[in-house]
């Protein structure tokens, strides 16, 4: 198995791996600085006995001279006192060589002193006790060479104590700087562990933003590679898990929506035909106005103008679910602007002329034919009409218009009726959607015509905006591209269009 440890244990094993890393550097820092320090007491305090046994050696010797060169009067030295004397300076040379344990120099040094004061017995105290005068110089050189190496030892001395205390100092220094450097290291040490645990969370958190982003967008087959700390593996495999679930439940909207539109397909379609029966049989009565009673004549009129509504709503709601379907069919053809607006314009007339409108029609001369299906443009032209026409008041006016804007044309259908509120118009191209207003809700409708027109324009690769202020009236554009050659400019609906139409 994988060791891969959670964050809190990364770490706690980081503090303590960092804490033992400091205390070892620490404990051995004082450790050392303390022996340097010990060491350092030691030899001072040696190198002062010894600088002491050399003035005692000094001493010793003078007792010697002092012992062969007896008082005036005497005739000859005392054995006695010369040995005392050579006594007390054997005992100092043993303190001394104690005292200069290792150290070569002051142990050369006392051996030297060691040997010049046997030469100085055999050659000047011996002959004196027997009452000999040794040869003359001989006394004073073998002296001055006691002497002198008794002074070289002190010097010698002085100059290891001197030497002991810049050794201390050194290594003093040198410990510091040591000591420095290894919490410097052991500093950087948990600084690369601290930055390799921060790096093992990177790369997975990293993937998690991007995989949040993608998913946010729409890509519901986003999921993330699991790693890293525990936790971040957790969350790795909780996102992955919330991916699953929402492509789970997408799928299934997805499948419902399916059967919705297939439902609302099949029964549209199986509809339309009986109602269309209906219709055409009350017409049929209507018609034959003679041969009916007044009641039965107002029930037929009443029954043809109900299945002509019922067949506008099953024939809108044929269209949405074709166009939900993707089936919503247009046949575009190279075609006239100029006559198909007058043609509309024409049919409509009447329903504006009933409410006492004026409808003012305006074609910009000499405009390109649109690559476009003339009816399913008609049907968008007459839709908007006729809201224009229903939703103004008696005396309204209205105006269709189509004129260029670089290369589109631009249909607008305006009134100066009660227009529509900012949130209205958020919603006035939802399907079912109707304003709440007193006035709208006396005219019928389904709240299906705008949709529908929004999906015919798109289908067109045109786009359609709404322009209102409340109580001032409200302008329906749409535009959609010229026909070049006999072929359409574009292909695909724009997001924007040079009208500034938003799609
Ligand atoms: P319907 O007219 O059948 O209700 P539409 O989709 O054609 O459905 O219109 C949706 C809603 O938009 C209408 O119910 C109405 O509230 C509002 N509307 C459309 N055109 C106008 C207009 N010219 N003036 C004011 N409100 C309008």
């Amino acid at each position: 198995m994988r060791f891969n440890p959670s964050l809190t244990s990364r770490l706690r094993i980081g503090f303590l791996v960092l804490f033992a890393l400091l205390l070892l550097v620490s404990l051995l820092g004082v450790g050392r600085l303390f022996q340097v320090r010990v060491n350092y007491e030691d030899d001072i305090s040696r190198f002062f006995q010894l600088e002491l046994e050399s003035e005692r050696l000094r001493s010793a010797f003078i007792l010697e001279q002092a012992a062969v060169r007896p008082p005036t009067g005497q005739k000859l030295p005392s054995q006695a006192e010369i040995n005392r004397a050579a006594a007390n300076f054997s005992d100092a040379v043993s303190r001394a060589r104690d005292l200069t344990g290792s150290d070569v120099t002051l142990t050369a040094d006392l051996n030297q002193l060691v040997a010049n004061e046997n030469a100085w017995r055999q050659k000047v105290a011996q002959p004196l006790v027997k009452g000999k005068i040794p040869p003359p110089g001989v006394e004073s050189r073998q002296t001055k060479a006691v002497t002198d190496s008794g002074q070289k030892l002190a010097d010698a001395t002085r100059d290891a104590r001197d030497g002991s205390r810049d050794h201390a100092r050194t290594e003093t220094r040198n410990t510091t700087l040591l000591v420095a450097a290894g919490l410097a290291g052991a500093l950087l040490a948990a600084l690369i562990l601290f930055s390799g645990l921060i790096n093992s969370m990177r790369a997975p958190l990293g993937r998690l933003v991007e995989g949040a982003r993608r998913l946010a967008g729409g890509d519901l087959r986003t999921r993330v590679q699991v790693g890293g700390p525990v936790e971040i593996a957790t969350l790795g495999r909780a996102f992955n898990e919330m991916a699953n679930s929402l492509e789970r439940d997408a799928r299934e909207r997805d499948r419902v929506e399916q059967m919705k539109d297939d439902f609302v397909l099949t029964v549209s379609h199986e509809l339309r035909t009986p109602v269309t029966v209906v219709k055409g049989f009350a017409e049929m009565l209507t018609a034959q106005r003679q041969s009916l009673n007044p009641r039965q004549y107002e029930a037929a009129e009443v029954i043809a103008e109900s299945s002509a509504q019922l067949q506008k709503m099953i024939n809108d709601l044929l269209d949405l679910a074709r166009s939900d379907a993707g089936k919503l069919r247009i046949e575009p053809h190279p075609t006239e602007v100029g006559p198909l607006v007058q043609r509309v314009g024409r049919q409509m007339r009447p329903h504006f002329e009933e409410r006492d409108q004026t409808l003012s029609v305006s074609i910009q001369k000499d405009l390109p034919e649109i690559e476009a299906d003339a009816d399913r443009i008609s049907q968008v032209l007459a839709n908007l009409l006729t809201n224009a026409n229903k939703y103004s008041p008696e005396g309204a006016d209205v105006k269709l218009a189509a004129t260029r804007v670089d290369d589109e044309i631009e249909f607008a259908v305006a009134d100066n009726g009660p227009g529509l509120g900012e949130e209205e118009l958020e919603h006035v191209f939802d399907r079912f959607w109707r304003a709440q207003s007193g006035e709208t809700q006396e005219v019928g409708g389904t709240g299906l015509g705008l949709a529908i027109a929004k999906s015919l324009v798109d289908l067109h690769g045109g786009a359609i905006s709404a322009d209102s202020s409340e109580g001032e009236g409200a302008t329906f554009r749409f535009v959609l591209p010229i026909a070049k050659d006999g072929r359409p400019t574009r292909t695909e609906p724009a997001s924007r269009t040079k009208a500034g139409a938003p799609t």
